[in-house]
C-alpha cells in the first residue's frame, strides 16, 4: 500500500489515505463506512493494533461501495508523517560517497537529529532567509518509518519495526552546519525535512538495499547511486538506535545520502530561489519541492 495524507482543497482537514492510481481511498472515510475506527493521521495509524489488515479491509470496502474515494486531483498532498517524534539522520552511509570525499569507512553509524518541525511534504517549498544562509543544499535519502516501538532489538527482528519507506530531502545549510561546530541548526530550518509523496508499506518493497536513488536540480540528475552502497544497512541502523533509545510508530531513519550533493562538487552546485529539486527512490516515486526566499 502507498499510504500518505491528504487533504480536500480548502477544507481544513487532513487524514491519511491509500492511493491507488490517480484514486485516493480515505482510510478514515471507508474504515468508518466498514464499522473501523482508523485515525486520521499516519504515525498514530501505525502504532495501532493489526493496522495493515484494518487498512485493507477499509479499501476492499471502498473499492466495493464507494465510500471514501477521491480523485488525486481533488486533493492537496501532505507529508505522508505529519508529527513525527524523532527525526534521527545517519552521516556518511554510501561506500561510494566516502570513496568520493577520501573519507575511511566509518565502524559505527553516526548518527545527528533533525528538528521534526522541519518536516514538510511533497510540492511545498523549501524556504530560507538569505541573510541567514546562502549556502543551502539537497541530499536525496531512502527514508526508512518506524511501526512499532522499538527498543534494544536485534538486527534480526529489526525490520519488523519498520512499516514503511519513504523518500527524503536531507536540505541542508552547509554554512551553518559546517560553521557552528555541530549540525543541528544548519539541518532543522523550518521545511528542510521534506518527505513523500506517500510510505510505501514494507511488504512492497523487495530489498530496500537495492534500490535507485537520485536527485536532480532543475532536471539535470546530479545524485545517481543505489541503496545497494550502503555501509550500515536498514536492520543495523534501527538495532543501532533502538540500543541508544526508544524509536516509536512514526518515527523517521534518513538513512544517508550518496555521492553528488551539491557542496562538495567543481563548481559547487547551492540551491536558489526558483529552484525545483527532486528526489527519487525506485519503487516509491519522486519527490519535488521548489525553492523560495523567506525574508
Ligand atoms: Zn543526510
Amino acid at each position: 500500500m502507498r499510504i500518505g495524507r491528504y487533504t480536500e482543497r480548502g477544507s481544513g482537514e487532513s487524514w491519511c489515505g491509500v492511493r491507488i492510481g490517480e484514486t485516493v481511498v480515505s482510510l478514515p472515510g471507508a474504515g468508518a463506512g466498514a464499522g473501523l475506527a482508523i485515525p486520521d493521521d499516519t504515525a498514530e495509524l501505525f502504532g495501532g493494533w493489526r493496522w495493515r489488515r484494518k487498512a485493507e479491509m477499509a479499501v476492499e470496502y471502498a473499492e466495493e461501495t464507494g465510500t471514501g474515494l477521491h480523485s488525486l486531483d481533488d486533493l492537496e498532498r501532505l507529508a505522508p508523517v505529519s508529527n513525527p517524534e524523532k527525526v534521527v539522520c545517519v552521516g556518511l552511509n554510501y561506500r561510494d560517497h566516502a570513496e568520493e570525499g577520501g573519507h575511511p569507512i566509518p565502524d559505527s553509524p553516526a548518527l545527528f537529529s533533525k528538528f521534526p518541525t522541519a518536516v514538510t511534504g511533497p510540492g511545498a517549498t523549501i524556504e530560507w532567509d538569505p541573510d541567514l544562509t546562502e549556502k543551502v543544499d539537497y541530499e536525496a535519502e531512502l527514508v526508512a518509518v518506524i511501526g512499532r516501538e522499538a527498543r534494544r532489538v536485534s538486527e534480526e527482528e529489526a525490520l519488523d519495526y519498520v512499516a514503511g519507506f519513504t523518500i527524503g530531502n536531507d536540505v541542508s545549510a552547509r554554512d551553518l552546519q559546517h560553521g557552528d561546530g555541530q549540525w543541528v541548526r544548519g539541518k532543522s530550518l523550518d521545511t528542510f525535512a521534506p518527505i513523500g509523496p506517500e510510505v510505501v508499506t514494507a511488504d512492497e518493497v523487495c530489498d530496500p538495499e537495492d534500490l535507485a536513488i537520485w536527485a536532480e536540480l532543475n532536471g539535470e540528475r546530479l545524485q545517481d547511486s543505489s541503496t545497494s552502497n550502503f555501509i550500515f544497512g536498514i536492520d543495523e541502523l534501527v538495532s543501532f538506535c533502538s540500543h541508544a533509545f526508544t524509536l516509536t510508530p512514526g518515527d523517521l531513519l534518513f538513512t544517508g545520502t550518496p555521492p553528488g550533493v551539491g557542496v562538495y562538487r567543481e563548481p559547487p552546485v547551492l540551491l536558489g530561489e526558483g529552484d525545483e529539486v527532486t528526489v527519487g527512490v525506485e519503487g516509491l516515486g519522486e519527490l519535488t519541492n521548489t525553492c523560495a526566499f523567506d525574508d
